[in-house]
Parts: C-alpha cells; sequence; structure tokens
C-alpha cells in the first residue's frame, strides 16, 4: 500500500513516516527546506517542493494530482494542513478522517481511532477513507538506515486566496512539543508571581514551562504557545507535571500520551489524579520548594 506524506511542520513529517512507515510504502512530499532532513525517516522518496506554498487550496490540486499514485494521503493536523485536506478530499471525491491517532488497513478498510467529544472519549471507524489528517505528538521520531531518492517537484497550481496584509505572529520561539520535561501550570497558582518558583523547578529539572488555557489563554501569564490541550499543544513528554491543574478533559486531551506524570494539587478528589502516575495531595507552594531543596541536595541538576 502506497502512501504520500505531507506537512508543512518538519517534526510533524519526521513524526508521521516513524509512525506510518512500517504498515505503509511512504513518500513524503516536503517543503524545500524540510527535504534534507527527512531522509532516513524510511521513505522510498522525499517529493522536495521548489518552493513553500501556504496557500490550501493550490496546495491540495498540487496533492490531488498526485493522488492516484497512491491508495493513502497522510497530512499532518496543523493550521494548513486541516484546511488543505478538507480540500482535497472535496477536489478527490475521497472520504476523508480528522485527527486520526491510530491507523489499520483490513480488508481494504481503514480502521481509525480519534479523539471525540473534546477528548472524553475515543471513536473507532471502520471506513473507506483515502484522505487522513494525523494527531500530532503520537510517537517519537526516529530515523532508519535506509536512505530516501530525493526529487524534485514544482507546484504549478495557481491560488484564488488573495493574500491583503501579511502580520508577523509573535513568536517566542518555543516549541513544547519538543521537550523531554515539561512543567505545567493551571490556576491554582493563583497569582502571576508565582510563576517565578515554578521557573526554578523547570530550569533544575532542565524542562520547559507550559500552562493550563486559564493561565494562557484567559489571564496570558504564559504565551499562548504553552498552551497544553485541546484548543493548545499535544505534547508527550517523558515527564509531564501538572501543578494546580484540576485535570479536566480538555487539558488532559493534550498530555496524555506523556510518559510519567507527577501532580501537584491540594484537593485529593481532583482529576488529574485519575491521569498521574505519582500524585502529591497539597499546596503547591508549600510542596515546590521541597521539590526544588531535594534536586539541589540531591544533585540532579
Ligand atoms: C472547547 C474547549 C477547549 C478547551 N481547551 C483547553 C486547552 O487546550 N487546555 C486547557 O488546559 N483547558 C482547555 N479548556 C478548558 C478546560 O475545560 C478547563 O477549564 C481548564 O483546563 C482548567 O484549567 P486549570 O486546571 O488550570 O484550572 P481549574 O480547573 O480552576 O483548576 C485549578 C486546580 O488547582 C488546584 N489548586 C488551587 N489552589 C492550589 C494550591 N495552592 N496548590 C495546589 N493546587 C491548587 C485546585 O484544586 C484545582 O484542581 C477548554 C475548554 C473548552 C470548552
Amino acid at each position: 500500500m502506497r502512501a504520500l506524506l505531507f506537512s508543512d511542520k518538519l517534526a510533524f513529517s519526521e513524526m508521521m513516516a516513524s509512525l506510518l512507515r512500517d504498515g505503509f510504502d511512504i513518500d513524503i512530499l516536503a517543503f524545500p527546506d524540510h527535504a534534507a532532513d527527512l531522509t532516513g525517516y524510511g521513505a522510498k522518496e522525499i517529493k522536495g517542493m521548489e518552493k513553500e506554498d501556504y496557500a490550501a487550496d493550490s496546495l491540495a490540486d498540487f496533492i490531488a494530482g498526485m493522488s492516484k499514485d497512491y491508495d493513502y494521503i497522510f497530512i499532518g493536523a496543523t493550521v494548513l494542513g486541516r484546511e488543505a485536506a478538507t480540500m482535497l478530499s472535496a477536489l478527490t471525491g475521497n472520504v476523508m478522517k480528522s485527527e486520526i491517532t491510530k491507523i489499520e488497513i483490513s480488508g481494504g478498510k481503514a480502521r481509525t481511532s480519534r479523539l471525540y467529544y473534546g477528548g472524553k472519549t475515543v471513536l473507532e471507524e471502520e471506513s473507506d477513507a483515502k484522505i487522513f489528517t494525523v494527531s500530532q505528538g503520537l510517537v517519537e521520531p526516529s530515523r532508519t538506515a535506509a536512505s530516501s531518492k530525493t526529487t524534485k517537484v514544482v507546484n504549478q497550481k495557481t491560488s484564488k486566496i488573495t493574500v491583503g496584509e501579511k502580520i508577523e505572529k509573535p513568536s517566542t520561539s518555543v516549541d513544547i512539543t519538543k521537550a523531554s520535561v515539561i512543567v505545567s501550570i493551571g490556576r491554582g497558582i493563583g497569582k502571576k508571581e508565582g510563576i517565578e518558583k515554578i521557573k526554578e523547578l523547570a530550569t533544575l529539572l532542565h524542562g520547559e514551562l507550559a500552562g493550563s488555557r486559564p493561565i494562557c489563554s484567559d489571564y496570558h501569564w504564559l504565551e499562548v504557545e504553552r498552551q497544553v490541550g485541546l484548543s493548545g499543544k499535544t505534547v508527550s513528554p517523558k515527564i509531564y507535571m501538572a501543578i494546580g491543574i484540576s485535570g479536566q478533559i480538555q487539558h488532559v486531551a493534550g498530555m496524555r500520551n506523556s510518559k510519567t506524570v507527577i501532580a501537584i494539587n491540594n484537593d485529593k478528589t481532583a482529576p488529574i489524579f485519575q491521569e498521574c502516575d505519582y500524585g502529591i495531595v497539597g499546596d503547591l507552594y508549600s510542596v515546590v520548594p521541597l521539590l526544588i531543596n531535594a534536586i539541589k541536595q540531591t544533585g540532579q541538576s
């Protein structure tokens, strides 16, 4: 079974290739800057685009032209990827399933899993879908020994989208999806100044700071790029510390693939304790300084 993979984000392409190369013969359509990095991820061919294309319609049209050579198309569920995938589905008349977390092909049918009801449940479906957007952070990207053939492709499709004005999004250049340790804070922190102590803990653990939606999107105490959850980032670090986070499903949807979860909360009935490997019931302002001291004393930093 031949599959074409595309994402405008390099890390996404690496992850999808690592996830799918055992089940499919994969080729990757790549933005020019990503093509060289993607050899060694198990693709037969890397189709390096001559230039980046952020117009979903011309991108979809371009991929539609290649689709007859493939049984399945997988697109990373980024903002551009989601838009292009739906257009591709309309252009080719093929069924699309969005944000899948698992896939298995059996008897010509695709058996997929995806989060449903805001992450409350996992929906397993069997369908004739040929196009999929893939959730982020499903596996750790890993290289293979085999190298890939690299070719150049040129997208000559034109976009009907007119760009009125380009406004650079202020970026913190933080990518919490790559962090192996995440120290995440929730509304339990109570005041913005409290973040300093958590920052100290994150630094000692060589981790990145992250937060729940109230902290990032409502109070803006942390940048929105650091938000974990359904409307934020999906992360899968080795260690995820949830400090003063209740563990609502929309938050858990973004961190449930973490390897080890440590929760600190002063309410022993908080749902986060159902999601963690280690739980500490207590006031974060007492527990966090104790942890900092313990790490300093054992010289673990
Ligand atoms: C469509 C939709 C999308 C959403 N997307 C997201 C998302 O991407 N990410 C996200 O996080 N949320 C998201 N939410 C919001 C989500 O439902 C919750 O409201 C949010 O996760 C709660 O954040 P919190 O845990 O920080 O705050 P709270 O639920 O208020 O929890 C605070 C916790 O801190 C504890 N606490 C208080 N004081 C202390 C103390 N001194 N020491 C220790 N613990 C203390 C409390 O016991 C409580 O459990 C979304 C909601 C919707 C409807």
